[in-house]
């Protein structure tokens, strides 16, 4: 690995400041499958002491005052971008990803540490007209103490700025476990933490036995906060897990992205939207369009345009002069693209480009698109997490936001149009938690992320982030008119 900070190749797990845990687990490179590093397999009982530890850093952390630990976080922020180069070919060896994607990743991961570094400082509370004489009401937010988070492979490191730095703005502490397929990732960033100067306790990352890990996140009193992004059917775990404590938890869960392409559309937009929406890490994010709605219309102009826009598309190994698409995260990832596609085709859809494992072998996969798509397809009630774009046709405007709002999950939708009455009818109507209008990326720092219905609970991103990580305590003052 060519690194020019060979230092922040981290294979220790990271509690109080110290490296600890011995070498066990594989971490593998998708696009060659060779072993990279191990990493610790922790379990229960060091969960139990990384919370501990954070437990114990808390008082400290959450006394300084808010522009002491804004200029902490703007440190880290600044050791990220410094270290961006190094930390996007860690990213790219471990998860696959093309090193431009790396590299964005990274600085839009650290950019919500320079906004949260920002926002430490304006933490409000309010004062209340009172309800009662001789007295005053009073309202303030404090932090709420330690909290805990578990985080994907797919964003190995943004998914863990977005969490943390809201956290360590407000003064809580963190213990974050990250996927096993991409652990590196994760133990760079701490390794800067440290060097920022964030103190010991308040940020700590174990690798390990995830359920019994997650056990503990949501059993241990000191956790006041479990954080998650992944699979649905792991954050519904993990809430019925935190439900006895009764934890707060901010969940990032599956998405089923509508993308609807509307016949007053600019469609060379609309093409370019959906290669970023749907191609970007090779279809494997939760916001990535999954089923893409095309107007009678317009349909083969646009479908052509895109099968000759993804005909250009590089596939190859993320480290390779411009290529566009790596390989998959491992081959459970790649089976499922086969079966979504088997199972459309085996309900009569067309192949237009693509189709099958890519010839490089291993877990590159082919950017697919297929044409009639219909309702009855897996694609149309899963999330295919993969390179494949099933394009249904459709009609008419109510019709398409009926089959869009089909589905038990909310996160992102997209649509294309430049008709502005049907822009408002139409972003109002689709029942998701960030919509997309002529564009087909659109997560940042400032905005908050995050679903409705089973794609979530609780926002990422922007003044609301915060708010996860607050209790809002409310004094009443008395005995104060003599
Ligand atoms: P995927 O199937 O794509 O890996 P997961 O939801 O299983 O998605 O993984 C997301 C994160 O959840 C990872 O960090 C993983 O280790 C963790 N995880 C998986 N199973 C559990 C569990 N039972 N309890 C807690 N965390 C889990």
């Amino acid at each position: 690995m060519q690194l020019k900070d060979s230092s922040l190749l981290k294979t220790q797990c990271f509690i109080d400041g110290n490296w600890v845990g011995e070498e066990r687990d594989d971490v593998i490179n998708p696009a060659t499958g060779e072993v990279i590093a191990r990493v610790p397999h922790l379990g229960k009982k060091e969960a139990k002491e990384a919370i501990l530890c954070a437990e114990l850093a808390f008082k400290p952390w959450a006394k300084l005052l808010a522009k002491e630990r804004s200029a902490i976080l703007r440190k880290w922020y600044d050791l990220i971008v410094e270290n961006a180069d190094d930390l996007a070919v860690i990213m790219t060896i471990e998860q696959g990803k093309p090193l431009a994607e790396s590299k964005g990743e990274i600085l839009y991961g650290a950019g919500f540490i320079e906004f949260y570094a920002d926002e430490a400082r304006r933490i409000y509370g309010e004062t209340i007209p009172t309800f009662r004489k001789d007295s005053r009401v009073i309202v303030t937010k404090q932090p709420i103490g330690v909290m805990a988070a578990i985080t994907p492979w797919n964003f190995p490191s943004a998914m863990i700025s977005r969490k943390v730095s809201p956290a360590l703005a407000v003064g809580c502490t963190a213990v974050i476990k990250p996927a096993p397929e991409t652990p590196l990732s994760a133990l760079a960033l701490a390794e800067l933490a440290k060097r920022a100067g964030i103190p010991d306790g308040v940020f700590n990352v174990i690798t390990g036995d995830a359920p019994s890990i997650g056990q503990e996140m949501c059993e241990n009193d000191a956790v006041r906060f479990v954080g998650f992004t992944g699979s649905t059917a792991v954050g519904k775990l993990l809430m019925r897990q935190a439900a006895d404590k009764v934890k707060r938890v901010g969940m990032e869960l599956g998405g089923n992205a509508p993308f609807i392409v509307f016949d007053d559309a600019d469609i060379d937009a609309a093409v370019e939207g959906l290669i970023l929406s749907k191609f970007r890490n090779s279809g494997q994010t939760c916001i990535c369009a999954n089923r893409i709605y095309v107007q009678d219309a317009v349909f083969d102009e646009f479908s052509d345009k895109l099968v000759a826009a993804v005909s250009k598309m590089k596939v190859g190994s993320g480290l390779g002069e411009g290529v566009n698409q790596g390989p998959l995260i491992n081959m459970r990832a790649v089976e499922k693209v086969e079966d979504h596609l088997q199972d459309a085709l085996d309900h009569g859809a067309k192949v237009l480009i693509g189709g099958k494992r890519h010839d490089l072998g291993g877990t590159f996969f082919e950017p697919t698109i297929v044409a009639e798509a219909k309702q009855e397809m897996k694609v149309s009630r899963e999330e295919t997490f993969g390179p494949l774009a099933p394009l249904y046709r459709f009609k008419d405007e109510d019709g398409v936001v009926a089959m869009a709002n089909n589905v038990t999950a909310g996160l992102a939708a997209y649509f294309y149009s430049r008709d502005i009455g049907r822009i408002w009818r139409v972003a109002e109507e689709l029942e998701y938690g960030m919509v997309g209008i002529n564009v087909g990326i659109l997560a940042s720092a400032e905005t908050p992320f995050g679903g409705i219905k089973e794609s979530g609970i609780g926002r990422e991103g922007s003044h609301h982030g915060v708010e996860e990580f607050l209790e809002i305590k409310y004094m009443l003052m008395s005995g104060i008119d003599g």
